[in-house]
């Protein structure tokens, strides 16, 4: 539970004379679920995002097991087990579900454009992992009806189900329960919990009954910078940390 598998020190973004992220120092261990938190624009997605190697950093390294990963591409944290939740915006709603995952495993086996013509139907390499992600999910029903059918809380099941298939140790989850009512909410706090063994999760989340419920830590981002990080209920009394929160919503009660 104490080992560090990704370690952040002096992170920083800037985009323009935006600095998005102003020198954070952040760790991951295994076995947790390590929640990210801040008002809105704290630069939690744009931490989220150099982590998975989406946007490169101006300075800091990130270290993922013992290796410095700072200027890897995405594909090649991906190959390392670094996932980052996809967005619904990268689903293609015109192809199945299982294909969508099958996708996204590719991330992982390195791209073949032998295997990008194959209908996944024919190619078990890719749709035995695809088919386990999918029931890891509980994405039940028919694996061959288009993804864009899918309801809004399926979708981001979907999302999870497409990291699950490449095989990581790390999951990057951002805001998973956005947009959901209090029923999906609570079935993908299940499902977030469920994902603890054999996974270190860095969650980026505004439902804070969610993090609550979920976070071995907290993290508190405010200004592109981390306020606190502790034991939940240590950062849920924070008087630093309530301040943040006037104006923008119940962090909860202490
Ligand atoms: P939210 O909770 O609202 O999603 P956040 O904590 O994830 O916010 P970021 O999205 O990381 O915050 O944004 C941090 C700051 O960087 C904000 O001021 C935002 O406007 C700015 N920013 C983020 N991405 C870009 C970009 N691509 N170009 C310019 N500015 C950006």
């Amino acid at each position: 539970m104490t080992d560090v598998v990704l370690s952040i020190s002096g992170l920083r973004k800037s985009f323009g004379g935006i600095v998005a992220v102003d020198g954070i120092d952040l760790d991951l261990r295994d076995g947790e679920v390590h929640a990210v938190i801040g008002p809105n624009g704290a630069g939690k997605t744009t931490v989220i995002a150099q982590l998975g190697g989406a946007l490169p950093s101006d300075a800091g390294e990130i270290v993922f097991r013992g290796r410095r990963i700072t200027w890897l591409a995405d594909h090649e944290r991906a190959r390392l087990g670094i996932a980052r939740s996809f967005q619904i915006t990268s689903i293609f709603p015109e192809l199945s579900v299982l294909a969508n995952v099958a996708l996204a495993a590719q991330a992982r086996q390195g791209p073949s454009y032998f295997r990008m013509w194959r209908t996944v139907r024919g190619d078990s390499a890719l749709s035995e992992p695809a088919l386990a992600a999918l029931q890891r999910v509980g994405l039940e029903g028919d694996p061959y009806r288009p993804a864009g059918i899918l309801s809004h809380g399926e979708h981001r099941q979907l999302e999870i189900a497409m990291a699950l298939a490449t095989e990581p140790s790390i999951l990057l989850l951002d805001e998973p329960m956005a947009g959901m009512g209090a029923e999906e909410s609570s079935r993908m706090v299940d499902l977030i919990r469920s994902l603890k063994n054999g996974h270190a999760i860095l969650l980026v989340e505004h439902d804070m009954d969610a993090v609550f419920a979920l976070a071995d830590r907290v993290t508190v981002m405010v200004n592109g910078r981390v306020i606190r990080t502790g034991a939940p209920a240590e950062v849920r009394a924070d008087a630093a940390v309530r301040r943040a929160y006037l104006g923008e919503g119940s962090i909860g009660d202490a």
